[in-house]
């Protein structure tokens, strides 16, 4: 029967401190294979489900990129009507970027996709890793009482919440809560229960069968971060760096910038060149509210695109996104301010 059918769960690991282990010599933590890890969780037998996995080569997170998205997207993709939900064990430094990345590359998504990871090897005796990995799997396997899956997007369970992974920032180095979502409520706090917030939760209301993938990523894309004093030149240097087309940048409080006229020649000039400039807050929390100031106003009017409460993550990984869709630059400047999937409040 249906309803007594075991979770079937699919783990993709992809590498990260959770399957780390001390090399010997150095000192150093290096990744290491599946087997290690889940022969350090003996408690996944006490759940009751089918669980498969696959692994990727581990890596360190910072070698995480547009390829490895496109894989791990592609592996859910493969596997998407065979599972019931899906865990990917994720380095925690590049895992609200590969969240966001995932949540544009899987359009319509209606099954869980839960990243985690940690921040001590699950080999060690004090490891937030294997309460981590087991939450996972729990939740990937919460059903709704309609019998949908209780999750229906891309999220990051680490600790004591599960967060929106387009939303979602990493805050700590060391502590065990290191995510947060800044801009968006939990999805769910994780204490003696699994409290989902349902009215957080996203739900597709299109045809919930049809996964669209869109694994083709643009790299030509960057980072501009703002600083009091910075030159002239350095800001030119920057904005004419060969083949950029796409710029999230960093402005200070709700958006705003330098009012030096050659400043904003310069933005203007990038502009017309058909550069999309995407402005985004270096303030973790609140957004960009472009008409606030003068000068957030003076933005918007050399062409500057708001990206009101995005994380940077989310940006620069949707800029990726629409560019990689072969869209134009006018196209991609209408569709950066749009919520693709609950990345952007409107
Ligand atoms: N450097 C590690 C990584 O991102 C850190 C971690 O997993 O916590 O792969």
């Amino acid at each position: 029967m249906e309803g007594l059918r075991k979770p079937k769960i699919l783990i993709i690991y992809t590498g990260g401190t959770i399957g780390m282990i001390e090399n010997p010599d150095t000192h150093s933590l290096e990744p290491f294979d599946f087997t290690h890890l889940i022969d350090n969780v003996p408690k996944i037998r006490m759940l009751e489900y089918d669980i498969d996995n696959i692994q990727f080569t581990p890596i360190d997170s910072s070698d995480m990129g547009p390829e490895g998205w496109a894989d791990i997207a592609t592996a859910i993709a493969d596997n998407y009507h065979a599972y019931d939900g899906f865990v990917v064990l994720h380095g925690t430094d590049t895992m609200a970027y590969t969240a966001s990345a995932l949540s544009f590359m899987l359009q319509d998504l209606s099954k869980p996709v839960i990243i985690t990871g940690s921040q001590l090897p699950i080999g060690e005796v004090r490891t937030d890793g294997e309460e981590n990995l087991i939450t996972a799997l729990q939740i990937a396997a919460a059903t709704a009482p309609n019998g949908r899956p209780m999750v229906q997007e891309v999220a990051i369970l680490f600790e004591n919440y599960l967060w929106r992974g387009n939303r979602s920032t990493k805050m700590s180095a060391d502590n065990f809560n290191a995510f947060k979502s800044n801009n968006y409520p939990r999805l769910a706090r994780i204490g003696l229960g699994i409290h989902f917030e349902e009215t957080s939760l996203r739900r597709v209301t299109t045809d919930t069968k049809r996964l669209h993938l869109h694994t083709k990523m643009d790299r030509d894309m960057m980072f501009l971060d703002l600083n009091p004093g910075m030159t002239q030149s350095t800001m030119e240097h920057l904005l004419n760096t060969p083949g950029i087309k796409g710029i999230v940048m960093r402005t200070y409080g709700a958006g705003n910038a330098p009012t030096e006229q050659w400043f904003l020649d310069a933005i203007s000039r990038t502009v017309e060149r058909g550069v999309v400039i995407v402005n985004v807050s270096q303030c973790v929390n609140g957004g960009v509210h472009a008409r606030r100031y003068a000068s957030g106003d003076l933005l918007t009017r050399c062409g500057v695109v708001s990206g009101r409460d995005m994380t940077s993550e989310a940006a620069i990984t949707k800029l990726m996104y629409l560019f990689g869709l072969g869209l134009t630059p006018p196209q991609v400047r209408s569709l950066i301010g749009m919520d693709l999937c609950g990345e952007i409040t409107i």
